[in-house]
């Protein structure tokens, strides 16, 4: 997303602590969808079922509301599927076996938000595919591991663009990573490829979200009539994974976490 005009905006440890309750629910969201994902069920049904966890929690959907060029977004989460990168709409598709399916959660407690995403493969799908998809997973990992207090935007990017170099794989260029707190998006915005500069000096309190977009195919991508799918334009097969961080004065911390291992959400679905 190209964000312009917005804050950047340092947090305490007690407002990280709000973020860490909010990316608790959205880490269990995914957790969850992770069982749900399956031949034969609608991406609305997905939808439901995100929309009544976070309702229940107390919490507030992120996404709904959020300005679209038609219209605001009117649903819980994002289901992207395969030449899909982001922002597909739930609705009656039924995902089907040797999909890829991206799944974008956000919800808001107290006031603050947590965003993350995470990558599906149902069945059997060709290796480099899989491979895409655990590579997009080790890109964001990189990303996470090079948000040192200290270090840079630029060396998030770099790490993330790192990982596609090595296969050659697209990097979505106008979509990126941004900063999150009491608004979803907030300055500064992450670029997943190296640019001009270093960009901005990551400092303690500084939350993110890192969320690196690959493509099996070019970077170009365009948004549908629907106003929101963004898809590639050469139908090449995508992955996209999120996590919200905090930078904290040991290092980067994972905040869209519960205990639990996110590699169990990367199962593959028969
Ligand atoms: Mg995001």
């Amino acid at each position: 997303m190209i964000l312009s005009e917005r804050r950047v905006t340092l947090k305490s440890r007690g407002q990280v602590e709000k973020m860490r309750t909010a990316g608790r629910l959205v880490a269990d969201v995914l957790d969850r969808l992770s069982e749900e994902v399956a031949p034969g069920v609608t991406t609305a049904d997905l939808d439901r079922v995100a929309a009544e966890m976070i309702r229940r929690a107390g919490a507030i959907p992120s996404f709904v509301g959020a300005p679209g060029p038609l219209a605001p977004y009117r649903h819980t989460i994002c289901v992207s599927i395969d030449d899909e990168v982001v922002h597909g709409i739930p609705g009656r598709r039924r995902i089907e076996a040797g999909e890829v399916v991206s799944i974008d959660a956000g919800a808001i407690i107290d006031g603050w938000h947590g965003d993350a995403a995470r990558t599906f493969v149902v069945g059997e799908v060709p290796a480099e595919v899989a491979l895409l998809v655990d590579e997009t997973k080790r890109a964001l990992e990189a990303g996470i591991a090079a948000a040192q207090p200290g270090r840079t935007i630029g060396d998030i990017a770099a790490a993330v663009e790192s990982v596609a170099l090595e296969h050659g794989y697209g990097v979505l260029r106008e979509y990126g990573g941004h900063g999150i707190g009491t608004e979803m998006h907030e300055e500064p915005f992450v670029p997943n490829y190296r640019g001009a500069g270093r960009g901005r000096k990551l400092e303690v309190g500084l939350c993110l979200a890192i969320e690196p977009m690959f493509t099996l195919g070019r970077h170009d991508v365009r948004v549908r009539d629907d106003g929101w799918t963004v898809a590639t334009v050469d139908g090449s097969i995508a992955a996209h994974w999120e996590q919200t961080i905090a930078i904290m004065p040991d290092g980067p911390e994972v905040l869209t976490v519960n205990g639990r291992d996110v590699s169990l959400s990367d199962v593959r679905h028969v």
